[in-house]
């Protein structure tokens, strides 16, 4: 084995996009216990803005990107989970956005031969995600009604989809007509503009008349724009999902809102915690490349931008610019 150069999308300094430089990097050879990817592509996603933007607390400089897809190139000491030549792809491990990228062994996944490998790559934190959110955070089932904001988004498309899977009866929102009709196409029962609505009150009493009823479970990956509708929604003894903060975090919360709510529940969970070990993360990550090879769960794949055009893939992402999958492609 010899080291290697290779491109990597780097945060120098926190800051928004305008920070972000391709450099050529050594990568030395793989640690015990490590693989060397090559990598086919990475997504674009939220956590990566927190993490540039200093809201979540990464030291710079750093490579950027949370997941990705590509071929094992070599192997460390001690790897036994996979071997050079496998197409494999992974999930919350930084740096992602690279040509080249080392992983633990231990947290790479098969890609089925069914499946290329950026829509794996795409699939790997919006996908799980939805499925976790829909299995576990909430177990959904054909009498469930569920609220979804930012529907005609990444994980907002795939919410939609498991959830019709299963029968449930969706209410999407979303910020303009295509995106409604995203959404609708994915199978939401019920579809809503939420920038028709100015107050949370509004918007709520939109839900419930759509639905008929207070929603069993709101699904918030918007957070400070949304959250007050998505509790104002809920049937007494629903749960809030609070799952991302695409428009801003949530402020502090009194939790005396939940009983006046009528007994609520509030969750903020991450995928992290849904394939906390090797077994879970097979399990989940190949549930969900499964039902990809065949044909049940679809991934939209928004756009793909070479490394160098990095900027304008985040700009577009926090700029509401986008429906589905931002793939960076080395
Ligand atoms: P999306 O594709 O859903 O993009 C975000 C969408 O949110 C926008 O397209 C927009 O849709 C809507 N939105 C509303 N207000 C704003 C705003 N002020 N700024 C930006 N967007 C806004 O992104 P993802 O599917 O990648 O992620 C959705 C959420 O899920 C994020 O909050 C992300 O952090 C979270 N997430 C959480 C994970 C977890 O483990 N908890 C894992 C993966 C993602 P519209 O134009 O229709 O309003």
């Amino acid at each position: 084995m010899t080291s290697l150069t290779a491109s990597a999308l780097i945060v120098p300094e926190h800051g928004d996009s305008s920070v972000l430089r391709v450099e050529e990097r050594e990568v030395p050879d793989p640690g015990p216990g490590q693989a060397r990817v090559t990598v086919a592509a990475s997504g674009v996603n939220f956590i990566d803005t927190y993490q540039r933007g200093g809201v979540y607390p990464v030291e710079t400089p750093f490579v950027l990107g949370m997941e990705g897809a590509g071929t094992v190139e070599s192997v460390g000491e001690g790897v036994t989970e996979v071997a050079p030549g496998d197409r494999v792809a992974w999930a919350m491990q930084l740096g992602s956005a690279a040509s080249v990228a080392t992983v633990p062994a231990a947290n790479l996944v098969p890609v089925p031969d069914g499946v290329e490998l950026d829509v794996a790559a795409a699939a790997m934190l919006q996908a799980m995600t939805a499925h976790f959110l829909v299995n576990d955070t909430y177990p959904c089932t054909a009498e469930t009604v569920a609220l979804v904001h930012a529907a005609a988004g990444g994980v907002g498309q795939l919410l939609v989809q498991l959830l019709k899977a299963k029968g449930a009866t969706v209410v999407a929102t979303a910020g303009s007509e295509d995106k409604l009709a995203i959404a609708r196409d994915r199978g939401a029962d019920h579809v809503i503009n939420y920038r028709e609505h100015d107050t949370a009150d509004s918007l709520a009493s939109a839900v419930k008349e759509a639905a008929g009823r207070g929603v069993d479970v709101a699904y918030d990956g918007v957070g400070q724009a949304t959250f007050d509708a998505s509790m104002a929604s809920l049937r007494p003894r629903g749960l809030l999902v609070l799952f991302g903060a695409a428009s801003g975090p949530v402020p502090p919360l009194d939790p005396q809102r939940l009983n006046q709510g009528g007994s609520l529940y509030l969750t903020r969970p991450t995928l992290a915690h849904y394939i906390a070990g090797r077994d879970e993360l097979l399990a989940r990550s190949g549930e969900v490349l499964d039902l990809i090879a065949d044909g049940s769960l679809d991934i939209a794949i928004d756009s793909r931008h070479p490394l160098t055009d990095a900027r304008a893939a985040y700009d577009a992402l926090e700029g509401r610019r986008t429906s589905g999958k931002v793939l960076l492609v080395p």
